[in-house]
């Protein structure tokens, strides 16, 4: 059902306002040189702000206000009822700001407004209510140390923990991280993509509104080279939180290892396999969820299923039916609620993918797609693209497109499917396809993926670890093994 009907949108989006000063210390300021970068809608290539573009000496300021914070016990020495409270608030403020948070993200990256109000603001409420509700429910350890010895074994909030983030979920992938590493008592200095740093600006103003103490989140939008470096290089970080691409985070563990050691997790790229087996009970579903499993969020997805991978008794058949299905994701006006596929994020990307679509056409057959367009005259947009008959090694069936564009490989066996899944340096997601049981057991097992969906696609929860396996990352966001990363585990030896 449609949050707001496309004249209500846009009457919405016409009287924003969008913060666009920086976040320290619990209060909106120019960065200190004073420069600011222009944040885009990719859609109608409009500029929304001028937004404060932080660098070093903002990003050590943000420290400075996030360790204070830590070290005076304000938020870390809270007791975890009272930081169940403020996040259990911060989650019904997100709720009540639902329309505008909508909208910041669709107008800041493209992606369909509908889907930002259904998708991504109700599951950012959602994840910070889960860690909220969970705080006050873990307990520590003792350890069985016999007669005249007590070892406790206690979690500890690390400190300062740095999060770079990427723009495909801005919202979603700065909570993943927030809200686990408040929860357990940490300050935060948060660096949003440069491409959409407007949700993280107006959640900042919100989570002091809930009542987290002024130092505790900290928000510096600004560049990569610049402001996320010096984030990753700095001496008071304890922990940094990624999300982005697999070169970057990279770069991130040689940071940690130029400066302090800090912790570091990755959670990097993908170039997920679908498979589906001639024995899988309902094909149509399974095309009309393939679909939607490269073509959502315009395929800027880490975990998208990008490989098809199809038994070769039924490769001509369902390939149709994903022509048919993939004529449903068009793109058009994110703000129309009938729109299934928004702007690509930046020209820049748009012309990255289109590139590797050219190309792919030299080697490959495009089925469907394979064009940008513009919608009105103007914005990023391309058409859903699917190849077929992709050769395992080329470009398009190993490299992340990130992008509405699939590549179809048939296979003959079961061991050879696995074999070509398997086959990438990235082992984010995989999905399965087939109505023998034993097979979806078998199968889910040699898959090499941090998580493997059978019967469905990217199936995704605040329960269950989300993370990669090979050059997809290491360290869990969400479930509560994502609390690991955010703390220490302390012995205590008490002698009777
Ligand atoms: P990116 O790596 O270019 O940028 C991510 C973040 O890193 C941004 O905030 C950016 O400013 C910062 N950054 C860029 N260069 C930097 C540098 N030299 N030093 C420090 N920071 C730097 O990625 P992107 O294009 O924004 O996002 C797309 C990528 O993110 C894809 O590879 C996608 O798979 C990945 N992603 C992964 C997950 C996951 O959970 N595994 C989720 C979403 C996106």
């Amino acid at each position: 059902m449609s949050v707001h009907n496309h004249s209500e949108w846009k009457a919405l989006a016409a009287g924003l306002t969008p913060r666009h000063q920086m976040f320290i210390n619990g209060r909106y300021q120019d960065a200190a040189s004073g420069k600011t970068f222009a944040s885009v809608n990719p859609a109608t290539d409009a500029v929304l702000a001028q937004v404060s573009e932080g660098d070093g000496e903002d990003i050590d300021r943000a420290v400075i206000a996030a360790r204070t914070a830590f070290e005076k016990g304000v938020w870390s020495r809270e007791s975890p009822q009272h930081r169940k409270a403020v996040l259990l608030r911060l989650a019904e403020l997100i709720r009540a700001n639902l329309d505008e948070l909508a909208l910041l993200d669709s107008m800041d990256m493209g992606k369909p407004v509908e889907d930002a109000a259904n998708v991504d603001v109700p599951g950012s409420a959602m994840f910070f209510q889960w860690y909220a509700e969970a705080i006050d429910k873990i307990y520590d350890e003792i350890a069985p140390t016999g007669e005249g010895d007590l070892a406790l074994v206690r979690r500890e909030p690390l400190g300062v923990v740095g999060a770079v983030v990427p723009w495909n979920f801005p919202l979603d992938m700065a909570t993943w991280k927030a809200a686990a590493a408040l929860a357990v008592g940490n300050s935060m200095v948060l660096k949003p993509a440069e491409q959409s740093p407007l949700s993280a600006l107006r959640l900042a103003e919100l989570a002091m509104e809930a009542g987290l103490p002024e130092g505790v989140f900290n928000v510096v939008p600004g560049y990569g080279e610049t402001a996320g470096k010096a984030l990753g290089l700095h001496q008071d970080v304890d922990c940094l939180a990624f999300t982005g691409s697999t070169a970057v985070g990279k770069m991130f563990q040689q940071y940690a290892g130029l400066s302090n050691m800090k912790q570091v997790w990755l959670e990097t790229g993908g170039k997920s396999p679908n498979l589906i087996f001639a024995d899988c009970k309902d094909l149509d579903a399974a095309a009309a969820m393939a679909a939607f499993g490269i073509f959502f969020n315009q395929g800027e997805v880490c975990s998208a299923n990008s490989r098809l991978l199809v038994e070769r008794s039924i490769h001509e058949e369902f390939v149709a039916r994903m022509i048919t299905h993939a004529k449903a994701h068009q793109p058009g006006d994110p703000l129309n609620p009938d729109t299934k596929m928004g702007a690509i994020v930046s020209q820049e990307q748009l012309d990255r993918m289109a590139a590797m679509v050219e190309e792919g056409k030299t080697y490959a057959d495009c089925v469907i797609g394979g064009e940008t367009v513009k919608i009105d005259g103007k914005g990023c947009f391309i058409q859903p693209t699917i190849f077929d008959h992709v050769p395992p090694s080329s470009a398009l069936a190993k490299d992340e497109i990130f992008g509405p564009v699939l590549s179809v490989i048939p296979f003959d066996s079961e061991d050879e499917a696995v074999a070509m899944a398997n086959d990438s340096i990235y082992g984010l997601a995989a999905s399965l396809w087939t109505g023998d049981l034993s097979r979806a057991h078998r199968v889910s097992r040699r898959l090499q993926a941090g998580t493997v969906s059978v019967n469905t696609v990217d199936a995704l929860s605040p329960m269950t670890p989300f993370g990669g396996f090979k050059q997809s990352g290491y360290g869990r966001d969400l479930s509560l093994h994502a609390i690991d990363k955010y703390t220490a585990l302390k012995t205590t030896w008490i002698k009777y």
